[in-house]
């Protein structure tokens, strides 16, 4: 089905949109509704993003349910709740066709910049042309344009495209990979065994992976998704004979499954009710005191759900029980569901769990952790320590200020989006998926049609002013409540319906979408709540 079908007037601005993973497919997808014609940019020769690069073994880590196009449900013939990457992959190349979005997308171009011009000077903050952003100006400036330099990854040739307006959607979770910074002559080179990132090993296919760790003595640095994934695939073909050992620098509430002591966990933080015990951003005196009134409860579910971890995980005997909350790490992002079958393999040998400081450096024979003297002998030393998601995208733009918009002057900032999607200083430009929560599918949709309705001019973005108020106010949020330094991870799930809720007013929608108060309040919110 085409999407355009019907559309009489086509729309003369043009979007750029830069990636074809979920979000670049949703964002063209919304826009071509609108009337416009999007060129999508993919540096890959398929769509699909992530989910085209992850291990074959890799789950879905979101109930199927929560990570879905809310009009165009998962098919029946998949039963499984959390599919497979393989499944997921063929669901988001079903939806791209089904909506005829191929076509819109110029594979194998890598956008290697962006630059703004405006009345032919390249921008930065100044008088008089900052209005046009905001103010209740319109979002498209006839004077002001995007060039995007492209490169064919086939040819290596360059060309420059002028777009109106540029959606950002290049992924948090690839191509730069978060190497952690080791003392002086204590990096990878001192070591005489292999030092690879978790993206080099899930590039390989299985029968290569397996090969590459046969019989060797592996240390995985990283106890979230892809590090669980990485040790059990390795336990599986080394088994007790060479343990793989899973480095653990910070613990984490890592979910059994969704159902803590037989409670759907949505109910506990996906709904309004959990909302109310959480201080929110721009939140009234009324709210305020309600989120203080429920701390108790909040500290009560919180408990709940770690009591389960503890007892199914055995973390007491591991010696991994985290000090921080579970409020926290779902705060953050920054919880896993954990492989099925992984904590039976740490129980028969085929993995070894150790929690050793954060910082550690290399050696000879192996890892030099802080405050040992002895080495711990290793072959092999995967890295699945994370993306530097930040630095990706603020080395898109041209201008050092537009970097340094993104990038924050320290390591203290979120890269401050209105909405989670619009920069206030960088003018007629959209980022989306940046931002995460438990389902990026269905915070990505959303945040797509909000933008297509802002483009449409159905609303029009407030002042500069007020729109870095509202990022204060959100860093804030995000601060009090986020894991360390995982608030950059400008993680919005246990305030999803709060996030939702802001973008249906803007574009005018009525945010309460159940049948009946009780559904209201207690039900969780997922994509299919928004499907029109
Ligand atoms: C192993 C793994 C498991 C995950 N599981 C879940 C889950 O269960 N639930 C959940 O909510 N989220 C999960 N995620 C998060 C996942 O990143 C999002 O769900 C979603 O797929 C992100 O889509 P995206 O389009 O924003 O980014 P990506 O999928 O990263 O897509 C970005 C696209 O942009 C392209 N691109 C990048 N730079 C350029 C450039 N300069 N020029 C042109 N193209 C470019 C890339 O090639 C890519 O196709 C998981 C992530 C990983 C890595």
């Amino acid at each position: 089905m085409a999407i355009d079908d019907g559309i009489e007037s086509r729309k003369k601005e043009v979007i750029g949109i830069i990636g074809a993973g979920i979000s670049g497919l949703l964002a063209c997808k919304y826009c071509i509704s609108k009337g416009f014609d999007p060129i999508v940019f993919e540096s890959e020769s398929s769509i699909g993003g992530v989910w085209t690069k992850t291990m074959g073994s890799t789950k879905l880590q979101t109930p199927k349910p929560f990570y879905q196009f809310s009009d165009y449900p998962w098919p029946e013939s998949v039963t499984e709740m959390f599919p497979d990457q393989q499944t997921v992959l063929e669901y988001i190349e079903s939806y791209a066709s089904h909506f005829d979005l191929i076509r819109h997308i110029q594979f194998n171009n890598k956008v290697l910049s962006l630059s703004y011009e405006c009345n032919g000077n390249s921008s930065i903050r100044g008088d008089g042309e900052w209005n046009v952003w905001g103010d209740n100006a319109d979002v498209f400036n006839s004077n002001g344009k995007w060039n995007v330099r492209v490169q064919d990854t086939r040819t290596l040739s360059t060309q420059v495209y002028q777009v109106d307006f540029a959606v950002v959607c290049v992924g948090r979770f690839s191509q730069v990979p978060n190497i952690p910074e080791f003392p002086q002559n204590k990096g990878p080179e001192a070591f005489e065994g292999e030092v690879i990132h978790s993206m080099d090993y899930s590039k390989m296919d299985p029968k290569s992976a397996a090969n590459f760790v046969r019989g060797k003595h592996v240390a995985v640095v990283g106890f979230l998704r892809s590090g669980q994934d990485i040790a059990r695939e390795c336990s599986m073909v080394n088994g007790i004979e060479h343990p793989c050992t899973v480095v653990i620098r910070t613990l984490h509430w890592n979910l059994p499954d969704y159902f803590p002591w037989g409670l759907n966990l949505g109910y506990l933080y996906l709904n309004r009710f959990s909302e109310l015990m959480v201080h929110k951003p721009g939140e009234g005196l009324f709210l305020s005191l309600l989120a203080t009134a429920f701390s108790p409860l909040r500290w009560g579910f919180s408990k709940f759900v770690e009591s389960y971890i503890k007892y199914k995980h055995k973390l007491a005997k591991h010696g991994t029980v985290p000090e921080h909350s579970f409020l926290n790490d779902l705060s953050s992002c920054s919880l896993a569901v954990v492989p099925e079958g992984f904590y039976d393999r740490v129980e028969e040998g085929s993995i070894k769990l150790i929690k050793k400081a954060e910082n550690f450096g290399f050696s000879k024979e192996g890892i030099v952790f802080e405050g040992q003297a002895e080495p711990v002998k290793f072959d092999l030393v995967i890295l699945a320590t994370g993306f530097k998601g930040i630095d990706k995208l603020k080395h898109i733009f041209e201008s050092p200020n537009y970097q340094e918009f993104i990038a924050g002057s320290d390591d203290s900032t979120t890269v401050p989006l209105y909405r989670e999607c619009i920069h206030p200083l960088i003018p007629q430009l959209a980022i989306i998926g940046f931002s995460e929560s438990l389902s990026n599918l269905f915070t990505s949709e959303i945040r797509c049609r909000w933008l297509a309705e802002l483009l449409d001019g159905k609303f029009k973005l407030p002042s500069i002013e007020v729109m870095e108020k509202d990022i204060g106010e959100w860093d804030k949020y995000k601060k009090r409540y986020s894991y360390r330094k995982y608030y950059r991870r400008s993680c919005i799930a246990a305030l999803h319906i709060w996030h939702t809720d802001q973008l249906c007013k803007d574009i005018g929608w009525n945010p309460k979408r159940k049948k009946g108060r009780l559904a209201e309040w207690f039900q969780p919110y997922g994509p299919q709540d928004y499907s029109v």
